[in-house]
């Protein structure tokens, strides 16, 4: 374990000690109806199924876990919302992993809710035995031959993805290959985010209004960001923070990576927000980078 996961691993454990986890998740719901939290997600293997439907259960109780529409309500000017509510959370699923079908999808629909799956077209086009390689060369370039279960990297198929679509979840646009969207050429990003998302219409018969980039909070720059733009009407960043429908608009919105695997504790503390102050640096660099004003409304 080095510094880092030291350091963390303590502050999440002085935490629980403490419940000051507890605490911030009691004045997120009053800081008003106005505020939400999207969750990244990626693998959802079988074997953590019942581990991440407790962590579901957890969730429902300080959260109400919603739809794509139903977050999209943050921005309503007549919210029929109680100002004392339980604030929506949303979860995403990045790459199109078919655990994403198999165990995610059934477990959100068992609490009412519906997810974003984020998938990459090529990806689930793979014929069976260009799968793993394509994970390696393209989603996950850290991985290491023997550290992956089949479960990282099989992918859901064209025919699952619109059975999800059908089902009343939402498909998100995550390019067409899994390319950084940096120094590409407008040929380049058309394929990667137009193609992409005529690919996805095509194959759920809707529009395509979610995106999220790929790799890191700043894997992404303003050529690409202006046809992200042209295609959708949600983008996701890689970048933890709650949203705020006050100061945060639809087309920016902040996600905190909280896999099904991570401890009670651990997944507690991402909850509750502590480590949002920590991110603000980057949420600041995004906008101003993206020229995202604040306090923009939908229409
Ligand atoms: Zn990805």
């Amino acid at each position: 374990m080095n510094f880092r996961s030291r350091a963390r691993a303590f502050l999440i454990q002085t935490a629980a000690l403490a419940r000051v986890d507890e605490l911030a998740l009691r004045l997120q719901k009053l800081k008003g109806s106005a505020h939400g939290l999207v969750v990244g997600v990626h693998e959802t293997p079988a074997s953590l199924e019942a581990h991440f439907r407790e962590q579901l259960e957890w969730a429902s109780q300080h959260f109400a876990i919603t739809t794509l529409e139903g977050f999209a309500k943050l921005w309503d000017n007549s919210p029929a919302r109680e100002a004392n509510s339980k604030p929506p959370v949303l979860f995403t699923f990045d790459d199109g992993r078919e655990s994403n079908y198999a165990v995610a999808a059934p477990l959100l629909e068992s609490f009412g809710g519906r997810g974003v799956f984020f998938v990459v077209p090529a990806f689930a086009e793979c014929a069976a035995d260009q799968a793993l390689a394509f994970y390696r060369s393209r989603i996950n370039p850290d991985s290491r031959p023997g550290d992956e279960r089949c479960e990282d990297w099989k992918p859901m198929t064209p025919s699952q993805i619109a059975d999800l679509s059908a089902r009343g979840h939402a498909i998100g646009n995550h390019t067409l290959t899994h390319p950084r969207l940096v120094g590409l050429s407008p040929d380049q990003l058309e394929r990667e985010i137009g193609d992409s998302a005529r690919k996805l219409t095509l194959w759920t018969r809707k529009p395509v209004d979610a995106f999220a980039w790929t790799f890191g909070w700043d894997a992404v720059d303003t050529n690409a960001w202006k046809v992200i733009q042209r295609y959708h009407r949600f983008c996701f960043a890689p970048c933890a923070g709650s949203v705020d429908s006050i100061h945060d608009s639809p087309n920016l919105l902040w996600r905190r990576e909280i896999e099904v695997r991570f401890s009670a504790p651990e997944y507690r503390f991402l909850y509750s927000g502590l480590m949002d102050p920590w991110w603000s640096f980057r949420r600041r660099r995004l906008r101003k980078m993206l020229r995202v004003p604040p306090h923009a409304n939908i229409e």
